[in-house]
């Protein structure tokens, strides 16, 4: 077997992936900042998160999982990206198919993951409940999340990003970025207080809810992480 494949080592997609991914999140706050009622939404979870922050179970919490959050990322820039991602130009219908896979088969495997491991008896029930501890979720909550369930979820990135890659023959590593941006951000989200029902904040609004009915009752559904494809798809949809 030939070890070519060693020497083909693309820095360049790592380079595209960091600059793609860090444009998208600092622009997209700057932007939507600017809108007046998510800067409210904003200074509402400011609010909630401060007595919180107080609470000393929080902060060695989000150090671990600071620090699993770089040894992966470190991973994806030095291995996944150079071996898996790719910088040359592809038609626009490419970057939109390769993200949705990528988001898809995330959203899948993170759902069974946290429904039967997580959830119901699975074997990680304890970890999982670490942050099913917050019932009354705010922004800060996204972090309060045990290390070890960190590890998986970006894990599953991982995997889904191979997968695509393999099944689509190379993903752009800007299409990777953006849906790694998308995952983590809609994570992120998802905790947040928020309460604008209005055009075009509604699905936020929508997948908000969602992911606080979860919390409120660990045995009631809503498992997946990005869509609500999956929970629709398996009759584990649930509303307040
Ligand atoms: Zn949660
Ligand atoms: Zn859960």
């Amino acid at each position: 077997m030939s070890i070519e494949w060693i020497f083909d080592y693309n820095w360049q997609a790592a380079i595209v992936y960091v600059l793609v991914a860090t444009i998208l999140v600092r622009g997209g706050k700057f932007l939507a900042f600017k809108s007046p009622e998510l800067q409210r939404m904003k200074e509402w979870n400011r609010e909630e998160d401060k007595a919180k922050r107080a609470n000393p179970k929080y902060l060695p919490i989000m150090r671990a999982n600071a620090k699993v959050g770089s040894a992966v990322s470190l991973f994806i820039l030095l291995i996944l990206a150079p071996y898996f991602f790719t910088v040359e130009s592809m038609p626009v219908w490419r970057y939109f198919v390769d993200i949705a896979i990528i988001l898809l088969i995330y959203d899948f495997i993170y759902y069974l993951t946290h429904r039967f491991v997580f959830h119901h008896g699975g074997p990680l029930q304890k970890v999982h409940g670490l942050h099913h501890q917050a019932r009354d979720i705010s922004l800060i909550d996204a972090s309060y999340v045990h290390p070890l369930e960190t590890f998986i979820g970006l894990s599953i990135y991982v995997v889904s990003a191979i997968a695509t890659s393999i099944l689509m023959g190379e993903v752009h590593a800007a299409a990777a970025a953006i849906a790694f941006v998308i995952w983590s951000q809609v994570n992120t989200i998802v905790h947040t207080k928020f309460n604008l029902a209005s055009f075009p904040y509604k699905t936020i609004d929508n997948l908000t809810s969602k992911h606080a009915v979860h919390h409120i009752n660990m045995n009631r559904g809503n498992y997946s992480s990005v869509t609500l494809l999956f929970d629709w798809m398996f009759g584990t949809l649930e509303s307040k």
